[in-house]
């Protein structure tokens, strides 16, 4: 089946074939079908552009590669967990790349002597919860928004992982 594609100009054309560099295809997303739901978070009253591009990286080194190359190409860029904000702050502008981090998913520490946990920054809240519960600690998110929320962009002053 023949897809039409959006015709892409010399600057994001550019952009897309740089991108492509250091992330596999399946991390860059062109189609505005696809693109259109990640131009703005729950905050559906708030104006939103139209992405060049969302990325989805997984690893430090693909984020960086994304940070270099819209440097170099001076692409704003907006950062993006879960869209599940409330102002419209993780919303696209016009010719943007998203940078959704819903990929980088993975907790790489719980310390509970220390009572610090490192995770990704797309760990959801109620995810790192049960995990901390395991031993015997509490991460105590608002419990509205802990299913769908990642405990990185969380607006409310950080929580510690407390003894439960
Ligand atoms: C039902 C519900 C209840 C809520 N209750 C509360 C509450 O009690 N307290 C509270 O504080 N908030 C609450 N919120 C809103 C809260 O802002 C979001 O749930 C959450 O903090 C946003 O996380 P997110 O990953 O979805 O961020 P997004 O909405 O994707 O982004 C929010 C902002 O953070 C930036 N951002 C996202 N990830 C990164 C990153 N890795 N690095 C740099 N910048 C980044 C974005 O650019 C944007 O500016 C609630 C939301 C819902 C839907």
């Amino acid at each position: 089946m023949s897809r039409i594609e959006a015709p892409r100009d010399e600057v994001t054309g550019n952009l897309l074939d740089r991108l492509l560099d250091g992330l596999p295809a399946e991390a860059v997303l062109t189609d505005p079908d696809v693109t259109a739901a990640y131009a703005h978070d729950m905050a559906s009253f708030c104006p939103a552009g139209t992405p060049a591009a969302v990325v989805l990286p997984r690893t430090v080194e693909q984020v960086q590669h994304v940070l270099r190359t819209a440097t170099e190409l001076r692409v704003p860029v907006v950062p993006q967990g879960a869209r599940t904000g409330l102002s419209g702050a993780a919303n696209a502008s016009d010719g943007c790349l998203v940078l959704s981090l819903t990929k980088m998913d993975r907790i790489l520490e719980i310390s509970p002597v220390d009572r610090i946990a490192v995770v990704e920054p797309g760990v959801v809240n109620a995810v790192l919860s049960r995990a901390v519960a395991e031993h015997g600690l509490s991460y105590p998110p608002d419990p509205s928004s802990w299913r769908c929320a990642p405990s990185a962009a969380t607006s409310a002053p950080p929580p510690v992982v407390c003894a439960a």
